[in-house]
């Protein structure tokens, strides 16, 4: 078959790793001008492998194939050097957590940094470039994908047997508008995880950073919605993220560079159902809203005890915020924020506080509006032709995952009587 990959990605990688050897012809189609400026979305982070059944996709994933993946990677690198360990190693942070409600996250992680995962990346376009039967196309863009007589045909012009779209999030134009041709390969669309962003002085999690430099808990409050901690930034700083007509607060921490806070996004992930169907739209309205009340591309910053009691905040206390001043105004997130959302912030963090004291200070702070959108999850079972990959499928968040899809997609191909 003449099969056409779209993406150079994780979820590529796993894909044409597993096909490699097979007759199918395989064309890769990348819109980045070359492999230098093409990247799996994680190195431009810092690049942790993690093994986990509890983390990185809704995909149920065979623990050896991810380590099998893990090591794939190592492999590619010239040094094998990485840094690995285990979240929640330590029993007693795990009773700890358990005891007081929380679900903790397990995951081993495998640190093989930006650097190292460029170069696997340059490593493995090395390696297929030496397959006759795999062909890359970069700076080659695709934003029309249809299906005529059996044939999957792309930009109006290329024809292929069957089309594997890999394109991460990076690529939701082309599954919007793949989306408005095949709407019944929506399956679910009701999810959005809307929350802040919590910044403290380091001290007080400063055990925690050390024993897994990124905790992840789960718990159900008050109101029933499950609450998350995520995408904690050791001696981080706060950050905005412009969208297209919002602002919302993100957080990074520098290899260099260190500050004296850690922050850590707290969400809440809202799942309605009929005849709600447009998250994006929930999401966008909330974050859009706390921005009017802050003027324009700025964000609500508050105190923690004046987000607890709905009060605006005029001053701050002992911790310094790290994001620039120019990008906040001090005020009351309750003015943008629904209730049952605010309630089972509130009612996680003065929980975290009985594991973690000091967490709930009051002069902690308090950053909104944080939101994190997923992307519809996808049927691949509606289209014989064309499937979709990774991140943009909506089944995997993380390199692994995704590339543990990309694997299996192989997989079925090389084997249809197994699925
Ligand atoms: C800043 C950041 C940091 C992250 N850090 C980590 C981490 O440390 N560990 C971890 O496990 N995960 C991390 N992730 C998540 C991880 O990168 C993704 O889950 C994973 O890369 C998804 O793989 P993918 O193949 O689906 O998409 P990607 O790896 O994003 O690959 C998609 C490819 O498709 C190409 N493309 C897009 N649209 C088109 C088009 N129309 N035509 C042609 N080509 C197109 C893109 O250029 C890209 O090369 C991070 C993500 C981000 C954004």
């Amino acid at each position: 078959m003449k099969i056409g990959v779209i993406g150079f990605g994780a979820a590529a990688i796993g894909f044409i790793e597993r096909i490699k050897d097979s007759d199918h012809e395989i064309h890769i189609l990348e819109k980045s001008k070359d492999i230098y400026s093409s990247s799996i979305s994680g190195i431009r982070a810092d690049g942790k492998l993690f093994v986990s059944n509890q983390m990185g996709g809704e995909l149920d994933l065979d623990l050896d194939l991810q380590k099998r993946l893990v090591e794939f990677y190592i492999d590619q690198t010239s040094e094998r050097s990485y840094e690995s360990g285990s979240s929640f190693g330590d029993k007693e942070y795990y009773k700890n957590f358990y005891r007081e409600g929380f679900q903790p996250i397990l995951s081993d992680f495998y640190h093989l940094g930006t650097d190292q995962l460029k170069e696997v990346l340059f490593n493995l376009y090395q390696k297929y470039l030496k397959y006759k039967n795999i062909h890359f196309h970069f700076e080659h863009r695709i934003s029309n994908v249809e299906i005529r007589n059996d044939q999957v045909i792309l930009n109006n012009s290329e024809t292929y047997d069957m089309v594997i779209v890999a394109v991460g999030r990076s690529g939701h134009d082309l599954i919007r508008s793949i989306l408005a041709r095949f709407p019944e390969l929506i399956l679910d669309n009701t999810k959005v995880d809307l929350g802040i962003r919590l910044e403290l002085p380091n001290h007080i999690v400063e055990d925690l950073n050390r024993e897994m430099y990124e905790f992840k808990v789960k718990y159900k409050s008050v109101t029933g919605y499950m609450v998350r901690t995520f995408c904690n930034n050791p001696s981080g700083y706060v950050v905005t993220e412009k969208y297209d007509d919002f602002v919302t607060v993100n957080g990074h921490s520098k290899l260099r560079q260190k500050s004296g806070n850690t922050n850590v996004a707290v969400l809440t992930t809202i799942q309605l159902t009929q005849p709600f169907n447009d998250p994006i739209s929930y999401g966008t309205y909330i974050a859009k809203l706390t921005n009017i009340l802050a003027g324009q591309d700025k964000v609500i910053l508050q105190t923690y005890a004046n987000f607890k009691n709905s009060k605006r905040t005029k001053n701050l206390y002992r911790v310094e915020p790290t994001l620039a001043s120019e990008n906040y105004i001090t005020g009351d997130i309750n003015l943008a924020y629904p209730r049952r959302i605010v309630s089972s912030i509130i009612d996680f963090i003065e929980n975290l506080n009985k594991v973690i004291p000091g967490i709930a200070n009051d002069d902690n702070l308090v950053y909104a509006p944080e939101v994190k959108f997923y992307s519809n999850r996808l049927c691949n079972q509606k289209l014989a032709k064309l499937k979709f990959a990774g991140d943009c499928s909506g089944n995997t968040r993380s390199i692994i995952y995704a590339t543990a899809h990309g694997w299996i997609t192989a997989e079925k191909i090389l084997n249809p009587q197994d699925e």
